[in-house]
């Protein structure tokens, strides 16, 4: 079944749901990165955070999501943003994606350990204006939980995070995560009751792996709570970078700078750090570059 997001909500309770399957997605951040399990779980659940919170963007809005942690892992990063009116693009990645920790005694990911202690930056940018940023200290450093404080802090949203990712060193079995929260002005009893089924609840990556559907995972969180108006949209891997944009970072470094590395190399390459493609400038091109910042 092909990665899924899927709303739904019930008004009268004051709740709105949405689950994502994510494990292709999932599975091509982890080939193109070649990620070790641990580093997969966590980029794998960051990146379905994102997708979560994604949903209901406009065409040219963007929601990332960054980890500055002190673990193994560096850096985390990910972005969702709409590809079209039925479809949203997601990426990820880890600075040091060869990170693989022994699993605890239930068989988890110690993603607390290869993330480590540091803060969450969530920034929603509309393409027009100055971004909303938004930061919070990692509680958990399991990403999930820490998304959850973030919304009931950062934005005022009470909200339950769950995630998953089931991967071995052989690819990625199951992905996927749901997001439940409060409707403004909503009393919390609905979100309590759904807060109790969450920690009642088998593993997501399970009900995936068994289901493998989004609304099956709607259907185990909410229990007798009826959904309503559910909308579908698929969710796949997709990059942002593009030549111009490596041209417009090269160009930042100002013509000196670019007359060096000329002079030092006949090839200057840039990888872009989420889906690995290489950007090669032969010395002429850079010359070029140059030329057009002392014009
Ligand atoms: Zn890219």
């Amino acid at each position: 079944m092909a990665d899924t997001l899927l709303a739904a909500s019930n008004l009268d309770a004051g709740v709105a749901l949405v689950a994502a399957v994510t494990t292709d997605l999932v599975a091509e951040i982890r080939d193109r990165h070649d990620l070790w399990p641990t580093a997969t779980a966590a980029v794998g659940r960051l990146t379905t955070g994102a997708a979560l919170f994604g949903v209901g963007l406009g065409s040219n809005e963007r929601v990332s999501l960054q980890i500055a942690g002190n673990g193994p892992l560096g850096t985390l990063a990910a972005e969702a943003w709409m590809l079209d009116e039925r479809t949203a693009g997601a990426r990820g990645y880890a600075r040091n994606g060869r990170v693989e920790l022994p699993v605890d005694a239930r068989g988890k990911f110690n993603v607390a350990g290869a993330v480590g202690t540091g803060s969450l930056q969530v920034t929603r940018s509309s393409g027009i204006g100055q971004p909303y940023v938004g930061v919070v200290e990692l509680r958990s450093g399991e990403i999930a939980e820490d998304l959850a404080i973030y919304l009931s802090q950062s934005e005022q949203i009470p909200s339950i995070v769950a995630l998953g990712v089931l991967a071995n060193p052989d690819g990625v079995v199951a992905a996927g995560g749901i997001l439940a929260r409060a409707l403004p002005g909503a009393d919390e009893g609905a979100l309590a009751t759904l807060e109790e089924r969450a920690a009642a609840m088998p593993p997501v990556t399970q009900l995936i792996a068994r289901h493998g559907d989004a609304n099956a995972l709607l259907r185990e969180l909410a229990g007798d709570l009826e959904l309503r108006s559910h909308h579908a949209i698929g969710i796949r891997f997709a990059c942002r970078c593009n030549r111009a944009k490596v041209e417009a970072v090269l160009l930042g470094l100002g013509a000196d700078e670019l007359l060096q590395l000329t002079r030092e190399r006949d090839r200057t390459e840039a990888v872009c750090e989420y889906c690995k493609t290489r950007y090669v400038f032969t010395a002429q091109e850079l010359g070029d570059l140059a030329q057009r910042l002392t014009g």
